[in-house]
């Protein structure tokens, strides 16, 4: 499995136009994988999971176009993981197309409900929709696609995250999640995973409790790994990679890469592309990175 990290960053990007804290200074003078966008990941080149604000923009800059995607996948609500935006561009009307490549979108009910706002039609945008529900399972073959509860703000109440398993690999993507729900835990007893990705959003801000609601920092993640290495959830040959940082509280690539290093989770940056075949702990990794802002 293919997998391109199109942007890395939680809501406010880094770095953020709104501030000029330390973190947002560094990344403006050092650019390269201090620059992040809005999360969403291309896997293989026929499977999008959010549709956030920055989607198009990232296409440009890591040279990825979405003309084979026939499934997209969104966690929730949140506008850093769902713009109308990025879908309704999808409209017809496009130079030698009657219509866009036909897409099923699987999304909770609260990202369909903002998709009716748009008063665009089905039809014309070219998408099936799917709605998902927590623990739901998705036949999107050649995928299987598992939905599971997201410990994230109570507002979206829907928020999901998923198991995406090609037939090649299996992969989680743990974002956006605060420590998992003991409900979650059993779905992931013996799963083997290839490939792991986690948020950090709140980095170091070691504040950690087992209890919160909204996200993860360096020490929910370990959390998370050892209560899913406890399930065999994941192994010595899983790798694992954090994403989805906030500038208030993540530290530089660098430094981020410093610390998650030392965990045994590698640092994800925009345009950074894994092989899971490849991509085991210690192995040569195939990843090649498509382009850096420079
Ligand atoms: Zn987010
Ligand atoms: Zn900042
Ligand atoms: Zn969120």
């Amino acid at each position: 499995m293919k997998i391109t990290f199109l942007g890395t960053a939680a809501a406010d990007q880094i770095p953020s136009p709104y501030c000029d804290c330390p973190r947002c200074t560094h990344a403006r003078t050092h650019r390269g994988p201090d620059v992040r966008k809005r999360c969403c990941y291309l896997i293989n080149d026929d499977l999008l999971v959010d549709i956030g604000p920055d989607l198009l923009v990232a296409c440009s800059m890591h040279d990825v176009h979405l003309m084979n995607v026939k499934y997209t996948l969104v966690t929730h609500s949140h506008r850093d993981h769902y713009d109308a935006a990025s879908l309704v561009v999808r409209k017809q009307g496009f130079p030698g197309r009657e219509k866009p490549p036909q897409m099923d979108f699987v999304a909770p009910p609260s990202v369909m409900e903002l998709l009716n706002q748009t008063g665009v039609s089905d039809s014309s945008l070219g998408i099936r929709r799917i709605p998902v529900l927590p623990f739901d399972s998705i036949d999107l073959p050649p995928y299987q696609v598992k939905a599971l509860k997201a410990t994230h703000y109570p507002t979206v109440g829907d928020a999901v995250t998923y198991l995406i398993d090609d037939g090649t690999s299996k992969v989680l993507i743990a974002s956006d999640t605060a420590v998992y729900k003991d409900e979650v835990w059993p779905h992931l007893e013996n799963l083997q995973l290839d490939q792991l990705i986690i948020e950090c959003t709140v980095g170091t801000n070691t504040s950690f409790k087992a209890g919160q609601t909204r996200h993860l920092s360096i020490d929910g993640v370990e959390y998370m790994i050892n209560k899913m290495k406890a399930l065999n959830a994941i192994t010595d040959q899983t790798a694992i990679c954090a994403t989805h940082f906030t500038h208030k509280h993540c530290p530089s690539h660098d430094e981020m890469s410093e610390i998650l290093g030392k965990m045994g989770v590698r640092c994800a940056y925009d345009g950074l592309v894994l092989d899971t075949l490849n991509n085991r702990p210690g192995a040569n990794t195939t990843e090649k990175m498509t382009s850096h802002p420079s």
